[in-house]
């Protein structure tokens, strides 16, 4: 008898930036505590999951030759815990990766695309997980793998993984200039320690006004509250940001901000139409190797052309 070969299931999950990003002390384990508040837009990357012999991860797109394809590789990971979890060994899964987000750029795209072959895994094996049990499996895999599985607009708290939803009421519109290289997370986070050190850098507020300016939906209200305390440690890193984050203000923009760990800036337009006249004029500026439009809160990880899970 032939066995039956599921067809390849393919998710699209979207980039996030941070809105607002407080980053507490450096905390004896390490680690520093966070509060976030993400946006996931509309730039995205694709993961495609098939049942296969060899079993590994194919990378192409936006940085295709900076991506691990083995272990290190964040959507393998994926497939081992999610493997573990279901107590399948040696899943015979091939991963195949379209990326549109940039590496190592602080948009989490690694993180994405671990969330979206788990939402894939669960199509192709058939399994009846849904999204809050990934996000328990997610959480364990990176603290940014959760937000990319629910998207939308969310306050992260905990080292960004402990997630509530935040409303907002309008669609929001940016420009992206991705930067020649990547930022180390790690590094960034070892230079906002250093300076510290030596200053006292001025830390962002509460998170409160921001919430209250998506409620409200006025993207200029919004402009003026956008906040991240890693954005001088990766502008003390690659000072070539501060010309980028003043490029796209002088092309228009209401207001701009690095992207979590950076070195992508985000750049918050009033409309669609202006966003597109950013991204021209700021493209012609040479302060960045590449500009993209993206909109958002966008939703999560979900199933291209299928059923979506619960
Ligand atoms: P974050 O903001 O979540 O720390 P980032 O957006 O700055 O991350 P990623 O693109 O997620 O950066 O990648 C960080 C590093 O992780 C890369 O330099 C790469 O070596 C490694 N990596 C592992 N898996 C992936 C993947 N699927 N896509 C991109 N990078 C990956």
């Amino acid at each position: 008898m032939l066995a039956v070969v599921p067809p390849p299931v393919t998710v699209r999950v979207p980039s996030k930036i941070n809105l607002h990003l407080s980053v507490g002390d450096l905390r004896s384990d390490g680690y520093h505590d966070l509060t976030t508040v993400f946006h996931a837009l509309s730039l995205t990357d694709e993961v495609t999951v098939a049942a296969a012999e060899e079993p590994g991860v194919e990378v192409y797109g936006e940085g295709e030759d900076a991506v691990p394809t083995g272990a290190n590789n964040l959507a393998w990971r994926a497939v081992q815990a999610l493997a573990a979890h279901v107590g399948k060994d040696d899943p015979k899964v091939r991963v195949v990766l379209r990326k549109g987000i940039p590496v190592a750029g602080g948009m989490a795209g690694g993180s994405a695309d671990a969330a979206a072959t788990l939402v894939a895994l669960t199509g192709l094996w058939k399994l009846d997980i849904g999204r809050d049990e990934l996000a328990e499996i997610a959480a364990k895999i990176g603290s940014d793998v959760p937000f990319a599985l629910y998207g939308g607009t969310a306050l992260g708290t905990g080292r960004g993984e402990q997630l509530v939803p935040v409303l907002s009421r309008h669609t929001f519109h940016w420009v992206l200039a991705f930067d020649q290289r990547g930022l180390s997370t790690p590094r960034v986070f070892t230079e906002l320690d250093r300076l510290r050190e030596a200053g006292n850098p001025p830390r962002v507020g509460s998170h409160a006004p921001v919430v209250e300016a998506l409620a409200s939906g006025d993207p200029r209200q919004l402009a003026l509250l956008l906040g991240n305390d890693l954005q001088a440690a990766a502008v003390s890193l690659r000072p070539g940001l501060r010309r980028t984050l003043r490029a796209g203000v002088n092309a228009g923009a209401l207001a701009g901000t690095v992207s979590g760990s950076g070195p992508t800036c985000a750049f918050l337009c009033v409309d669609a139409e202006s966003a597109l006249e950013v991204a021209a004029e700021l493209a012609g500026a040479g302060v960045c190797r590449t500009v993209r439009v993206a909109h958002g809160p966008v939703p999560g990880a979900r199933f291209v052309g299928g059923e979506d899970l619960n």
